[in-house]
């Protein structure tokens, strides 16, 4: 997974197990050592989350998070050594989305992140600047223009239809389920949508010109959901 993660830690021996732990996921980290450099941090806007620290020089944390939540919308997990801060952390008004208490496991951290990562993605599929065009094997396919073309021929997409296909790319080599498309795509919540899914999937291939035993680009996972390889 590929992400830049702010880590605001002012003791830098935390801050450089946090740093070695999520680089080796593959995270790009930018440390920093106080709120105000933080702020500053976020403003390159290429933040996808913030660790923060309550306890900083400058500020405490949760007066960073309010205003890191004033312009940004990256998920942000509080980390914190003080029992007394956790009802402020699970109180729903500071917009924490999640937090780990110090000393805390590594692996239970980056499993965090990973899952608000996640989180953010899946019902963001645009999000990361990365992920504006798409070309897979011939198939091109642009959220900034909504245009797809396959083999340069461009497709007549309904913009469900167009939908779809680009969340499947953007999730390229994961198998996606039903509902996770569902919601993903409908924003709604799934409740036995299978054949909505499948009709949606069915007209799609038919308009990419898929040959129906077997498709080129969007496979099915019998009793999983779908997946472009
Ligand atoms: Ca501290």
């Amino acid at each position: 997974m590929e992400a830049e993660i702010l880590v605001v830690e002012d003791e830098p021996s935390i801050a450089q197990l946090e740093k070695l732990y999520l680089e080796s996921e593959g995270f790009t980290v930018h440390l920093c050592a106080d709120g105000a450099s933080a702020l500053a941090a976020a403003e390159g806007g290429t933040v996808d989350l913030a660790l923060l620290d309550v306890m900083l020089p400058d500020m405490d944390g949760f007066t960073l998070l309010g205003r890191l939540r004033e312009k940004h919308l990256f998920p942000i997990l509080m980390v914190t050594a003080r029992v007394e801060d956790l009802d402020k952390i699970t109180g729903l008004t500071l917009g924490a989305d999640d937090y780990v208490t110090k000393p805390f496991n590594p692996l239970e951290l980056v499993a965090r992140v990973k899952t608000q990562l996640r989180r953010v993605r899946q019902y963001n599929p645009g999000r990361g600047a990365a992920a504006e065009s798409l070309d897979i094997r011939g198939l091109q396919i642009s959220r900034e223009t909504h245009q797809c073309l396959l083999y340069g021929e461009r497709l007549n997409l309904t913009p469900l239809e167009f939908s779809i296909l680009y969340y499947l790319c953007r999730n390229q080599g994961r198998v996606v389920s039903s509902e996770e498309l569902f919601e993903a795509v409908w924003g709604e919540k799934y409740l036995d949508n299978n054949n909505t899914v499948m009709s949606h999937i069915a007209r799609l291939r038919e308009k990419m010109h898929e040959p129906s035993r077997r498709p080129r680009f969007i496979k099915t996972v019998w009793g999983v959901g779908y997946t472009i390889e």
